[in-house]
């Protein structure tokens, strides 16, 4: 029997973060579906880059706020590549505003992009996962979620929502022999800390004992650790690449 690619899939795969992970899981030899929100560009662009490596990578539109539209990612992802081994639940947005000035909208979107949608990557591909009685989820929070950051208290909200799911989901479903970990990252150079200044970086830096932001690449490092074998006796943990801003 041929044995076929191990399967993550990885939500906010177009960019950033998410696409770091991809090339990172691709290199491994596994097979990576990525979904996106709307940059279908920047999504076949990174897949074209794969697939001159010989990789095999699917990406897919799909709000991860809506559950029909994650659903049926899933179903065209494991048709391809057989059921998903692996979650990365990465997608997110940002924004920094004093709490008087965000709308209860915002707010809204704020949670269902973060936590929501990682309620509907869970239910998607956890019935498989039980059913095989492995696999291995990794969500992404942030720093904020451990500590809070003033004008983001939607943004830490949902961060800190995401580590409680997290912790909660690895005690339910360890005795399926899942591993349910959190990487929760530093400030990391990504489109979403484009609007951050010069000024704004160098603060940043001084604030940080290793001196400087982190990378996507670094991020899916500990993503890849936590997905890994190597880490198989791990669940319910915070993983936080952060250069030591928060220890
Ligand atoms: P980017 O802004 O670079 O990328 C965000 C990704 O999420 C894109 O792929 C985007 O798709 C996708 N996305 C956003 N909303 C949705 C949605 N509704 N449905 C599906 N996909 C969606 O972000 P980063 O790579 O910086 O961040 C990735 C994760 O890491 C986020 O959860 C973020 O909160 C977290 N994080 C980031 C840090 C940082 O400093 N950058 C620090 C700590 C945590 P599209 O390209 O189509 O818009």
């Amino acid at each position: 029997m041929i044995k076929r690619r191990p399967h993550v899939l990885i939500t906010g795969g177009s960019r950033g973060i998410g696409a770091a992970c991809a090339e990172r899981f691709a290199a491994e030899g596994y097979s990576v579906t990525v979904l996106y929100k709307s940059r279908r560009g920047r999504a076949e662009d990174l897949a074209e880059r794969l697939r001159e490596t010989g990789a095999d990578i699917l990406p897919i539109c799909a709000d991860i706020r809506k559950e029909e539209e994650v659903r049926a990612a899933v179903t065209t992802a494991n048709l391809q590549f057989g059921a998903v081994d692996i979650l990365v639940s990465n997608a997110g947005i940002a924004s920094q505003k004093l709490i008087t000035d965000v709308s209860s909208e915002e707010f809204r979107d704020m949670l269902e992009t973060h936590v929501t949608g990682l309620f509907h990557a869970v239910q998607a591909v956890l019935p498989g996962m039980i059913a095989r009685k492995r696999g291995t989820i990794v969500t992404i929070s942030s720093i904020w979620g451990l500590t809070g950051a003033s004008c983001e208290v939607a943004y830490s909200t949902a961060k800190a929502a995401v580590i409680g799911f997290t912790k909660a989901l690895a005690k339910e479903v360890g005795p399926s022999g899942i591993t349910v970990n959190c990487v929760a990252p530093g400030v990391i150079d990504t489109d979403m800390n484009a609007l951050l200044n010069d000024e704004d970086i160098a603060s940043l830096c001084d604030e940080t004992p290793l001196g400087r932001i982190g990378t996507a690449q670094e991020v899916a490092d500990a993503v890849f650790f936590l997905a890994s074998e190597r880490s198989s006796f791990i669940t319910g943990q915070v993983l936080s690449p952060n250069g030591g801003i928060v220890i």
